[in-house]
């Protein structure tokens, strides 16, 4: 089976040079407030029941946004990156609510309608196939299913200006992705839009974020101040989006929808992402599909599906 190509952070820093010395804690803040905005909230007691129990988080990373995503029994973190999970271990720690697996999200190895919400930040920048990869969360989602997804915008007032002035080759208003480095992506609103109606999501909420991201407003006005700034502006993606990054809450409906459903063991969770044959056979060390002989590892808490075991 041939998928596209993955962005792989195997060995990266990113972590740490990005996030913790990379000057980007505006960013991170305005990411919390959203996720606060998006996320479910916790069942109330009798209350309709928007949270879930099972949250799938894709691109995981080293777990920087995991514990912002209260209110869930468990969560499954998967990044092709067997090395960044390892960051997130130390993170999160060994415990029954967070299970690690190593993953290619063009092919998830999991049964369907498993999850009750998704959650896919800055990822879907490093999709070659956006919308085959969003097709694997709807897959999985069961149906009435939460996706949070962010995404690059390509059409930021950055990107605009750039272009009428002759700076920039690409147009921000097309509707076709640009990859301005190598697997890295930025999509226009409208396209992501359409893709997600297609698969059969309901946009609930959209919310812009980043407003401020410039060098020098950054150096000159304090972080809170402009944490503060763009938490007032991101109600306005509900109108239009030209910041660099756009956060959507959508739902999945019922049109072709999986019903939820779901055992409480952790072995049920998972399907061969080869063949799609479910359950898996439990051998210790690795996860046997008797359907197709494939060989699957488990490794110090991680569940490894991007390559079969040689053997
Ligand atoms: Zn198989």
């Amino acid at each position: 089976m041939s998928t596209p190509p993955v962005c792989n952070y195997e060995g990266s820093d990113y972590q740490t040079s990005f996030w913790d010395k990379g000057g980007r804690e505006y960013e991170d803040r305005t990411e919390s407030i959203a996720l606060k905005r998006l996320l479910p909230t916790p069942a109330l007691a009798g209350g309709a029941r928007e949270s879930g129990r099972l949250l799938l988080e894709l691109g995981a990373g080293a777990g920087r946004n995991t514990p912002r995503y209260l209110g869930f029994d468990r969560i499954v973190l998967l990044d092709y990156s067997r090395t960044q999970l390892e960051q997130a271990q130390q993170r999160l720690g060994a415990s029954d609510k967070y299970i690690y697996v190593a993953a290619d999200a063009y092919r998830l190895p999991f049964i369907g309608g498993l999850f009750d919400a998704a959650t896919m930040i800055r990822t879907l920048h490093h999709m070659a196939d956006a919308p085959k990869a969003l097709g694997q969360v709807k897959k999985v989602l069961g149906t009435g299913g939460v996706f949070i997804l962010e995404f690059a915008n390509k059409l930021n007032l950055k990107a605009i200006f750039r272009y009428l002035l002759g700076r920039q080759q690409w147009s921000p208003f097309t509707l076709e992705p640009v990859e301005f480095a190598k697997l890295n992506f930025d999509f226009h609103p409208k396209a992501v839009r359409n893709w997600l109606k297609d698969l059969g999501f309901a946009i609930e909420k959209t919310l812009t974020l980043s407003h401020f991201r410039v060098g020098f407003l950054k150096r000159i006005v304090p972080t809170s101040i402009l944490v503060f700034l763009d938490s007032l502006f991101q109600w306005t993606g509900a109108w239009w989006q030209l910041t660099p990054s756009v956060f959507v809450k959508a739902k999945s409906v019922e049109r072709d929808g999986i019903p939820l459903h779901r055992q409480d063991n952790i072995l049920s969770y998972f399907k061969c992402p080869d063949c799609g044959h479910s359950p898996l056979i439990d051998k210790t060390d690795c996860l046997e599909c008797s359907n197709c002989g494939k060989k699957w590892g488990v490794k110090d808490g991680i569940y490894d599906f991007r390559e079969p075991i040689k053997k």
